[in-house]
């Protein structure tokens, strides 16, 4: 299935380096060349925000989904085409994936990580079977993708959940893995939950 819309998931943080603010902004404006939405948690600061500011730029939508203590901390981004407000982040997390139809994990902090995981996990579970792209740029995701093979190594997971995720280093590599994510249907699902 083509998608027609991909969450994001990616730092809050303004110190995060350039290059990283770069290729978040250059991503957003790739899912927009393709005429897909951009989903992600409707911040506008760090990489969320130049995601945003690069599919809008773009010409595409963005849905940003953003509880509502943060909009009224003023974290949210003011031009996004869609904001949704949720009570809390547990509905943030489940709206952002519901709304996509792919996933991807950019640089992050404890945040990205969280949603990064359990995005893998309900995947896991068969609560969605939707391609996850985590972007290892220059290396960031080195530990969490050697941490991963050491829980299939130690069978917590068996080897073919590795197929859920899928590896990139380049950002223009991220929508070509979307593209060719191997499928997760019912027998994986089955088989996951054994
Ligand atoms: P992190 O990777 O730790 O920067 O977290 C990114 C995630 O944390 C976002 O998806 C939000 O859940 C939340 N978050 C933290 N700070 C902000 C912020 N200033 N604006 C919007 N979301 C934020």
């Amino acid at each position: 299935m083509t998608p027609k819309s991909v969450c994001v998931y990616c730092a809050s943080s303004q110190q995060a380096r350039p290059e990283f603010l770069r290729a978040a902004h250059a991503l957003g404006g790739e899912i927009a060349a393709r005429g897909w939405t951009t989903v992600y948690g409707g911040g506008r600061s760090g990489l969320m925000g130049a995601l945003a500011d690069g599919a809008l730029v773009g010409g595409g939508q963005v849905r940003g989904i953003i509880p509502e203590f943060m909009k009224a901390l003023e974290w949210a981004h003011g031009g996004v085409s869609f904001l949704e407000t949720v009570p809390d982040m547990h509905t943030r997390k489940r709206r952002m994936v519901e709304c996509a139809d792919a996933i991807v994990a950019l640089p992050g902090g404890c945040g990205t990580l969280e949603e990064l995981l359990e995005a893998i996990t309900w995947k896991r579970l068969g609560i969605h079977g939707k391609p996850i792209v985590i972007a290892n740029l220059a290396g960031f995701y080195d530990a969490l993708v050697r941490q991963l093979a050491v829980c299939i190594e130690e069978r917590m997971m068996h080897e073919r959940h590795a197929s859920m995720w899928s590896v990139v280093t380049r950002i223009e590599d991220v929508i070509p893995a979307i593209l060719q994510a191997p499928a997760w249907g019912d027998d994986a699902i089955q088989f996951a939950k054994v």
